[in-house]
């Protein structure tokens, strides 16, 4: 993309509505629009990083064996009444009435409507286990949207729901999940630390939160530092092996890591006093076990290999898609702006051109230009008539983690600048190896 033909509506002030540094950077960014409270447009910019997000979301899920399909945002009333919580919900639920006089809702969750399409279709042991799930837009009309992204009251969330025919299975379902999160994580950039929580309207006993630490997050949370030692890697891990996936949970659960709801001091001091840790942290997902609670009130069965019907073992499982972007950037930026991890940035690299108009530069950054693009690669090229200092301002704030800079100097002497976002390293080289290099370090990812 060439920025003169791009959509980058980038603001010179601080919002002085953003009160925390991943909203003010998205607004400055021009990543995203506030159309009304907890409501927003996602620019072009915001919009990029949101479909990578979804896209490493996706990638996850279909590894670990789990059905995408896509199921509205508006729900029926009475599939909720069948469950109980159309009044239990609360002032959260938005709640809609048709030309008809019938009540509807913006969707906040998804378990009544899953449970009616199983129902509908499947009827057998045989099909058994599933995993479904979609990534859409909800609503909760949260008391205090805020935040940005973060507490939104539309919001993109991913929601899986497994069915199984035993607790077994859907604890194997369930640790499936768990570990197929850390790897979405992980593959963001982010640590993003499971944590004992509490179970909310969604109902059932086990249930892990997913938490980024950072200052701003909203959860308060409790934990011995050497869960933050642990990481998946690049190990390889077969998700319908029950032994080795239960193997991940236990290794990543059993140090003491919990939320406030579900903090137990006495646990808590017996951990050796130097690695006792209470900080904050954003909740970037949640996992469900809960058992048979809507297949039983909403009549979903299933036939066993003896020929009696049973209710299905199911869970829900959840990432804040949108709500991620706001994580990211809390947990990665400086002074001058985002640091986007480079599995999720929105361009691959930027190209600063330090003296448009001149003949030799402008066919060097075209060239540059074209090359990433023949590797595959999205690159950013600032070929905007700005000085240095502005186009630098630019690439800082939206946080591209390489930059290729060029001029006649560097030029005159056969090398352009690459430089890491992260480090501020620069490093001269012929503009062939600044582009083998970028190739380089997106292989794989
Ligand atoms: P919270 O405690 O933050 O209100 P929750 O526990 O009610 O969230 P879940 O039902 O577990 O939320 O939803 C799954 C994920 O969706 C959460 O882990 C969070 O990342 C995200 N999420 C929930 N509410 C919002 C919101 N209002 N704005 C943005 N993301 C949200
Ligand atoms: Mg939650």
């Amino acid at each position: 993309m060439r920025l003169t033909r791009y959509f980058l509506p980038v603001l010179k002030e601080n919002p002085a509505e953003a009160q925390i540094v991943s909203h003010r950077y998205m607004l400055r960014a021009g990543m995203i629009k506030q159309q009304a409270a907890g409501i927003y447009s996602w620019l072009p910019l915001g919009y990029k990083v949101l479909r990578r997000i979804e896209q490493i979301v996706h990638e996850e899920q279909e590894r670990a064996g789990h059905i995408p399909l896509l199921m509205p945002t508006l729900q029926p009333a009475d599939l909720w009444r069948e469950s109980g919580r159309y009044d239990d919900y609360g002032q959260e639920m938005l709640r809609i009435k048709d030309r008809q006089g019938r009540d509807l809702l913006y969707g906040p969750t998804n378990e009544e409507m899953i449970t009616d399409i199983f129902r509908a279709h499947v009827g057998s042991y045989k099909d058994l286990p599933m995993t479904l799930y979609h990534i859409q837009w909800k609503f909760r009309d949260e008391m205090r949207p805020r935040f940005g992204v973060m507490r939104g009251r539309e919001f993109l969330m991913k929601d899986g729901y497994n069915f199984d025919l035993t607790k077994e299975d859907a604890l194997h379902a369930y640790n499936r999940h768990l570990v197929s999160y850390l790897r979405t994580y992980e593959r963001m950039g982010l640590q993003a630390i499971p944590m004992r929580a509490d179970s909310g309207p969604i109902g059932g006993d086990d249930t892990h939160e997913f938490l980024v630490l950072a200052e701003t997050g909203e959860s308060e949370v409790f934990y011995d530092s050497a869960v933050t030692d642990i990481s998946l890697g690049a190990r390889e891990i077969d998700y319908d092996d029950k032994a080795q996936c239960q193997g991940v949970m236990e290794e990543f659960t059993s140090l003491y890591a919990r939320t406030d709801e579900t903090h137990d001091e006495a646990l808590f001091n017996a951990i050796p006093e130097a690695r006792r840790k209470s900080a904050r942290g954003i909740e970037v997902g949640q996992i469900f076990y809960f058992g048979t609670k809507y297949s039983d009130a909403m009549g979903a069965n299933v036939m066993t290999p003896e020929g009696s019907r049973v209710p299905v073992h199911m869970g829900s499982h959840g990432i804040g898609v949108s709500r991620l972007l706001g994580a990211i950037i809390e947990a990665s930026h400086d002074d001058k702006g985002i640091i986007w991890p480079e599995g999720v940035t929105p361009f691959h690299c930027g190209i600063v051109n330090l003296k448009q108009g001149d003949a030799d530069t402008n066919a060097a950054c075209e060239g540059i230009y074209k090359a990433l693009k023949l590797m595959g690669l999205d690159p950013l090229y600032d070929d905007r008539d700005e000085r240095a200092g502005a186009k630098f301002a630019t690439m800082d704030l939206i946080g591209l983690p390489w930059r290729i800079t060029v001029g006649p100097r560097g030029l005159k002497n056969g090398v352009v600048e690459l430089t890491s976002r992260r480090t501020g390293i620069s490093e001269e080289m012929t503009a062939e190896a600044a582009v083998a290099r970028i190739g380089q370090i997106y292989e794989g990812l």
